[in-house]
């Protein structure tokens, strides 16, 4: 078992989570709203990255001292659910489904559910979120049906249901009609092929030209329809005359000439002969052809492409639909439910439409009625679950009237902080803009069923809104313990108007329907949890991918504004939550989708495994500003790993190593720069990740711990306003381990007094034990695990039990603002004079004699005047050179190359102990054991090495340093000299 996965068992035994939302008892709520996702198959990298976004945020809030319950919850129905079981029991058509039994069929939908739930609780579980899976809502449950038939009732009294025929965007496989934002989350390119086809005009021996994508809707042609300001001409090429828009001549090809140009209404009215004669073929009482076949004029006809006149299918087309109901053109279908053509197509009957595309374009060629022939590629809506390509097909369908609501909608969305910020205005905005009404019944089978029955005498329609209603107005009969098909197709209902039975019309609800019910039946409300629910609601935060926002965040915020168009209980104009976090999707390195195929991505438990789900969260979290899609691959959350969760645990063990085990109190403040400045960072630290967290900024809050780019000015407050908006912050890690802690390394290791060790020890313990709080909500396990290593007796026993830190104001003071400026000032010099000894070709260990530099060093200025001593001294010996000048005349750090023979000796010394330190550490000898050396040398170096015994003991740790005649050991070269040494432990 490692680490992380003690530290779960170690929450679990605890039982750590409830005990976090128990110690809130009576605090402030916090309300927090689960999407249920769909559980199939198994998570992803998309599922794990909105999971750490919503368990960083509830754990912050949490140790911020609100008091958050999380439920999670399932989307166990719908279209996903039916398309994995079709797939499995290897089923092609609806009427398949019903001949085996609709109960069969849904009782296989409802076990599959489960089978996937478990792959999901355990991932979600090892990824660290905190929620309560035993007490999971799930969308199946009757509870929660009932709500969303509550929902429904309280729309349709509010006259917001309506029943329409309509075209609508159609799946011809699974034989239903989807909504218009379903439509939208599955285009696709594809290849079709486009023709322009030649319709007779009557009066004259001229022809329409028309172009079209779709060859199999012609036999359904009742309409040409032309713009009528559009220009048009008659032209005439080999013989034959031909009518299209001016601006479209291109494409005809060869020679041909303009006999006459027409304004497009000119044209209304002018009749052409039908291309097919199968509509005739369909019987009908009652139907008249007497408006169609001839040229009408539509505001939505364009000579962007095509031909400028456009056929016109009434079933088959929105504009279609429109223009034939203004002209009275009758509606018959030639294509069935399953999207193939009825038995009066009879040259094509039986045929998928698409399929049947390739035989009507032959049939036209061979009639003279094709033109010309094009292959194109555009993209075509696709099934979201089937990947059929879609229809648009005149059908019976409900809807909600979202276009009454539109304005409420615009309206409520102002009281939503997004992030990222510009969703709100632009994606979601524009999206609530232009909101269709929603067609929201499914003539599918598994679903929250739809609780509205007809008439079968008098077409009498009514809504149920609750089980008691249901059992109140049916048919006597036996009650029903679930209220899914096909068991609720049998219950009858007693017309109130004319006492016939009243069935229940075909259909469940698309399931965006239930997902978006989820803030009131999650709960049963309003028939349990009442009080809650409403004093719960909006949430204060939701997160989910950028694809919700024409899904989940859509259909939440459409049954929130009808809901709330008066006050019930919930409020009146309300969104239902009030920030949302919005994440881009995780692709591979390259920028392709992560596919199975490809085998682009690891498998998530490995990276478990070898990193460990902080690593990943932590990735997740700060390398993408949050919205946008990532570049995911396994090198670089290993980079995380060192960076961040490593790095701080290697901070953590030089602490235990070097500090006191038995401290002494110390009273008076700190007066070593470091140890000011490092706690001076620590209280910035803080503050401004609550500032950024206030936002919902996870990518800024997370980026000022362990890295990643952060914008900042360089703008010193010269006077006594001091401004931290101005603090330009790195990474917290790396200024405390390749800053702080290497530049205490001495006061640890040798420390000059026991006083200066415990002032470093303690100001070290101090910022690991603040800092283990402030990176918990985001990375649980080494914070947990640190804590406890660092937590005494009176502490809670788990770091989520404790206050988010706040900043210590006291210690956010001139003095600390002077010494982070000037401390830039001293780190900003520093990486130039390195950069002047490279350029010289001079290795830090040779010491220098002096450097110069200027005022002012990348904007920064060294202010801090009391400390000026030990700043200075940082520089010369982090750059290992005597003596360093602030001169006011200079713009460019120099530095002193010339090496008298005291620097050349003094730089040949630390050869030669870096390299005995060197030894000492491949040998594996502790930093505590006393050594001996024995050396061989034949040269000058000798009288160096005496003259600088003592020295050379006391750095190496050694009791005696003595020449000898050894031949094997480790070899130093020094310029032209060789010296051999050995060492061993005495
Ligand atoms: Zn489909
Ligand atoms: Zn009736």
């Amino acid at each position: 078992m490692n680490k992380e996965e003690k530290i779960l068992e170690f929450w679990e035994k605890e039982d750590i989570f409830h005990q976090s939302i128990k110690n809130r008892e009576g605090a402030e709520y916090y309300s927090f709203y689960d999407g249920p996702p769909f559980a199939t198959g198994k998570p992803h990298y998309g599922h794990i990255l909105a999971t750490t976004i919503k368990d960083s945020v509830l754990r912050y809030w949490t140790m911020r001292g609100y008091q958050i319950p999380r439920r999670v919850g399932w989307d166990c129905h719908g279209l996903p659910i039916e398309n994995l079981i079709e797939k499995e029991m290897d089923i092609k058509s609806k009427k398949q489904i019903e001949e085996l039994g609709i109960g069969k069929f849904n009782d296989a939908c409802r076990s599959s559910v489960f089978s996937c739930v478990s792959d999901f609780q355990e991932t979600l579980k090892r990824v660290g979120r905190w929620a309560d899976y035993s007490e999971a809502y799930s969308t199946m449950d009757n509870n929660y049906i009932e709500s969303v038939w509550w929902v429904l009732k309280k729309l349709w009294d509010k006259e917001l249901i309506e029943k329409n025929y309509r075209v609508s965007p159609y799946c011809p496989r699974c034989a239903t009609t989807i909504s218009n934002f379903e439509v939208n989350q599955g285009y696709k390119e594809v290849k079709d092929r486009s023709i322009y086809v030649r319709f007779k005009a009557v009066d004259d021996d001229a022809c329409f030209l028309v172009w079209t994508t779709t060859p199999w809707t012609l036999p359904g042609n009742l309409a040409l329809a032309i713009g009528k300001d559009i220009d048009y001409c008659l032209i005439e090429r080999e013989g034959e005359k031909l009518i299209l828009a001016k601006s479209r001549l291109s494409i005809i090809e060869g020679e041909y000439s303009i006999i006459s140009n027409l304004k497009g209404s000119d044209l209304i009215g002018k009749k052409y002969f039908p291309m097919f004669d199968y509509l005739q073929g369909v019987i009908i009482d009652g139907v008249s052809y007497d408006n169609a076949y001839q040229i009408l004029s539509g505001e939505f006809v364009t000579d962007e492409d095509g031909t400028g006149i456009v056929h016109i299918n009434p079933m088959h087309g929105e504009d279609d639909f429109q223009i034939s109901k203004e002209h009275g053109l009758p509606f018959i279908h030639l294509v069935d439910e399953s999207g193939s053509f009825v038995d009066a197509v009879t040259d094509f009957s039986g045929l998928f439409v698409k399929d049947a595309d390739s035989k009507i374009i032959s049939y036209l060629k061979e009639k003279g009625i094709l033109y010309k022939e094009q292959l194109i590629s555009h993209e075509y809506p696709h099934c979201w679950r089937c990947d059929s390509p879609l229809l648009y097909y005149a059908v019976d369908s409900w809807y909600v009237l979202v276009t009454k609501i539109k304005d409420s909608l615009v309206s409520n969305n102002e009281q939503i902080n997004w992030v990222p910020g510009h969703l709100k205005y632009g994606r979601f905005g524009k999206w609530l803009e232009g909101a269709r009404d929603w067609d929201f019944v499914r003539k599918r089978y598994w679903g929250a069923p739809i609780p509205i029955w007809e008439c079968s005498e008098c077409k009498k329609k009514m809504c149920i809104g609750s089980i008691a209603e249901l059992e109140e107005k049916r048919v006597a009969g036996e009650r029903v313990s679930d209220l899914h098909r096909p068991f609720i197709d049998d219950v009858k209902l007693i017309c109130p108007d004319c006492g016939k039975s009243m069935s229940r019309i075909e259909g469940v609800f698309d399931c965006w329907f239930e997902s978006g019910s989820m803030p009131y039946a999650q709960w049963h409300y309003p028939f349990e949890n009442k009080e809650m629910v409403e004093r719960t609601f909006p949430a204060d935060f939701i997160a989910e991918g950028l694809d919700q926002t024409r899904g989940w965040f859509y259909t939440l915020t459409v049954l929130a504004t009808a809901l709330t168009t008066e006050d019930i209980g919930l409020g009146k104009d309300k969104p239902a939550f009030k920030n949302v976090i919005t994440n881009g999707l995780v692709l591979d390195d390259k920028g392709r989708k992560l596919s199975k195929k490809l085998k682009n991505y690891p498998d998530p438990k490995d990276v478990f495994d070898k990193y460990g789900a902080d690593s990943l969260r932590y990735f997740l979290l700060s390398s993408t500003n949050i919205g946008e899609d990532y570049r995911f691959s396994d090198d670089k959350v290993k980079e995380v790993w060192r960076n961040v969760v490593l790095a701080v645990e290697n901070c953590f063990n030089f602490y235990e190593t070097y500090a006191p085990k038995e401290p002494i109190a110390i009273t008076t403040p700190p007066s070593n720069v470091l140890d000011k400045w490092i706690l001076g960072r620590l209280e910035v630290l803080n503050e401004r990740i609550d500032r950024f967290m206030a936002g919902y900024d996870l990518t800024k809050a997370t980026r000022l711990i362990g890295g990643g780019q952060m914008e900042g000015g360089n703008n010193y407050n010269t006077d006594n306003n001091v401004s931290w908006d101005d603090y330009a912050v790195g990474a917290f890690i790396d200024d405390l381990s390749n800053w702080y802690i290497r530049r205490s390394r001495r006061r640890f290791q040798k420390p000059e007094s026991q006083e200066d060790l415990e002032y470093a020890s303690q100001t070290l313990e101090t910022v690991l034990c603040k800092l283990t709080k402030i990176m918990a909500p985001f990375t649980p396990f080494i914070s947990e695990g640190l804590y406890q290593k660092l937590r005494k007796d009176s502490d809670p026993i788990s770091v989520h039990l404790c206050d988010y830190p706040s900043p210590n104001q006291s210690v956010l003071d001139r003095d600390s603002y002077d010494i982070y400026w000037s401390m830039n000032y001293i780190r900003s010099s520093i990486n130039l004079i390195l950069a002047e000894r490279t350029k010289a070709g001079i290795k830090v260990r040779q010491p220098l004699a002096s450097a110069y530099i200027p005022k002012v060093v990348d904007g920064y200025k060294l202010t801090a005047s009391t400390y000026y001593d030990q700043l200075i001294s940082l520089i010369k010996e982090e750059t290992n050179i005597k003596e360093i000048l602030i001169k006011d005349d200079i713009q460019q750090v120099s530095i002193d190359t010339e090496l008298t023979d005291e620097l050349r000796e003094e730089g040949s010394l630390r050869e030669i102990i870096r390299h005995i330190q060197q030894e000492r550490k491949e040998k594996g000898m502790s930093p505590e054991d006393k050594i001996s050396i024995v050396y061989n040398v034949d040269s000058g170096l000798d009288s160096l090495i005496q003259k600088y015994q003592t020295y050379l003991l006391e750095e190496t740790l050694a009791l005696s340093i003595s020449s000898d005649e050894v031949n094997q050991g480790r070899e130093i070269k020094i310029g032209t000299d060789t010296v051999i040494f050995t060492i061993k432990v005495v």
